[in-house]
């Protein structure tokens, strides 16, 4: 069973943005990675603070190219490419112990 970190939620950078998501499934539908569950189901759980399957998911963050096919057509405007590279930063710095 998951459970709500909030000290993982407060440890995401202010930046991170996902609540205009939708839920439309656009961003998965064009991953040219095929990207499954991301940004949709993976931005849900870090809104939750559900810092377990967050991480569980790093092999994916860290796939992802950053080429925005899922951002520009997203119909909310959510920052997808920004928030996995917000999410990047935040795994270094809580797992590996990246300096800033
Ligand atoms: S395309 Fe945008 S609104 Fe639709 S699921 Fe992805 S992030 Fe959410
Ligand atoms: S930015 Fe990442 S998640 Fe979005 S379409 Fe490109 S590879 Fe997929």
């Amino acid at each position: 069973m998951s459970t709500v970190n909030l000290e993982f939620l407060e440890s995401m950078d202010e930046g991170f943005n996902a609540s205009p998501c939708m839920n439309c499934g656009t961003c998965t539908a064009l991953c040219p990675v095929e990207i499954g569950p991301l940004p949709r189901e993976l931005f849900r759980h870090v809104m939750l603070g559900l810092e377990d399957k967050v991480m569980d998911q790093a092999d994916t963050i860290f796939s992802c190219l950053l080429c925005k096919m899922c951002e520009v057509n997203c119909p909310a405007e959510v920052p997808i490419a920004e928030n996995l590279r917000l999410l990047r930063k935040t795994i270094n710095l809580r797992v590996y112990k990246l300096g800033r």
